[in-house]
């Protein structure tokens, strides 16, 4: 079956859907029985669609992950009251754990890691944080009418760490929706967001399609998914990599399409805006014993006035240039800066704000929008660490600060498409 997703490419169902209806199409015919099916079968599946892309494979990166640090993930995962004491710490002194300073410390030089450390040193009150990090009230919540544009323009609001709200094309989009307070399995434990969600689910505009990007709980959110779903039913549609139908059946939701790497399908009667699942390197978990038993991915949208790339949750890997190749350049896209220290731990699964920009620069985007730092405390730098060393790498690649754009939490960017 033909893959390609260039602009009014035809729809025929690609992925498997909520309705079962038997258009599966490539590797997701192989994926049969998903939670039923055994490790082996999964494993050779997630093993084949990784071999369709060279430099960008889980062959090298999942035994690594799952053999070194499976354990100890599972353990900020599924008991994280442990976790607290530890982020604290790290905020406080990120260099001082016990993963050591020196390793940090010799990528940045001595004078840059002191810096760094005093930064880090300070925990910042309430004020502070309402100052660096201000939550607006998006432009929607007292008129979702105006939410959606039409043809050559396009807008993003940023809701907190990975969740966009993108207007394109006569379509409203959301990544990644996470609006509860934890990204954890319990809300009484696990990490809390320091900034609270700009909007409740409730005072989202309509929303045509939601895209997943893996299953980890800080873009899988059990309690947003099932709020979605109850606001929005089958009018929403889920796009999810393969692997998640079930577990999104589970919620009660039925409109929802699982994809394969490279695999394509459309918001039905919309069927000019291609959404197809692209690579990413990463990894899947949710609980003790389901390590990359799903698929993860990023996601090109691509429509007949707008393309739109999300990468998800990703180390940098060459499997972006590929994506620029076949469908850039993208008007927009939405790329993690946060979450990388120390990168001898994180560079696999996390990029740094320096990947981040060859991202933008491998999938040809015209702007670009920082994600996934400012929200939730997941890893070992300072909080205001990303959009500096962001613009610094900017520099570096001879690229301008609206090149890559940080926005406020609830913030929103309008782009005339027309003008790039
Ligand atoms: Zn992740
Ligand atoms: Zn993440």
């Amino acid at each position: 079956m033909a893959r390609r997703g260039g602009r009014g490419g035809g729809h025929l169902g690609r992925g498997r859907s909520g309705g079962r209806s038997g258009a599966d199409a490539g590797g997701a015919a192989t994926f049969e029985g998903h939670n039923g099916g055994g490790v082996g079968r999964q494993a050779a599946t997630l093993a084949a669609a990784c071999g369709r892309l060279r430099g960008c494979d889980r062959r090298r990166l999942a035994p690594r992950m799952v053999r070194r640090r499976a354990l100890e993930r599972c353990l900020q995962l599924l008991a994280p009251s442990a976790k607290p004491a530890r982020r604290a710490r790290a905020r406080r002194n990120p260099g001082a754990g016990r993963r050591g300073p020196s390793r940090c410390a010799g990528a940045l030089g001595p004078a840059a890691e002191e810096q760094r450390q005093r930064r880090a040193s300070a925990r910042p009150p309430r004020q502070e944080l309402d100052k660096e990090l201000p939550v607006l009230k998006p432009y929607f919540v007292d008129d979702p009418e105006q939410a959606g544009v039409r043809e050559a323009g396009l807008r993003v609001t940023w809701l907190g760490h990975a969740t966009v709200m993108v207007e394109m094309d006569e379509l409203v989009l959301l990544t990644d929706p996470v609006f509860s307070s934890r990204a954890s399995p319990s809300q009484y434990v696990g990490p809390k967001r320091f900034r609270r969600p700009p909007c409740t689910v409730n005072e989202l505009p309509r929303v045509d399609a939601v895209l997943i990007s893996h299953n980890h709980y800080d873009h899988l959110d059990h309690n947003s998914v099932i709020a979605l779903n109850e606001r929005f039913g089958n009018e929403l549609r889920w796009f999810v990599p393969l692997g998640l139908l079930d577990w999104m059946q589970k919620c009660g939701c039925e409109n929802v399409i699982e994809l394969d790497w490279w695999e394509e399908n459309c918001v039905p009667g919309r069927d000019k805006v291609t959404f197809v699942l692209t690579p990413s390197q990463h990894w899947c978990k949710r609980t003790l014993m389901d390590d990359n038993k799903v698929l993860w991915g990023s996601w090109s949208v691509l429509g007949p006035w707008n393309r739109f790339f999300f990468a998800g949750d990703t180390g940098y890997c060459s499997g972006f240039e590929e994506i620029g190749r076949r469908f850039g350049p993208f008007d927009l896209a939405a790329i993690p800066i946060g979450a990388y220290e120390p990168r001898w731990f994180m560079k696999y699964q996390h990029v740094d704000p320096e990947e981040a920009v060859r991202i933008h620069i491998d999938v040809q985007a015209k702007k670009s929008v920082a994600i996934h730092w400012g929200t939730f405390a997941l890893a070992n730098e300072h909080y205001l660490e990303p959009p500096l060393k962001l613009s610094e790498a900017l520099e570096r690649y001879g690229l301008k600060t609206e090149d890559f754009f940080v926005l406020k939490h609830g913030e929103s960017r309008y782009l005339n498409t027309d003008e790039n």
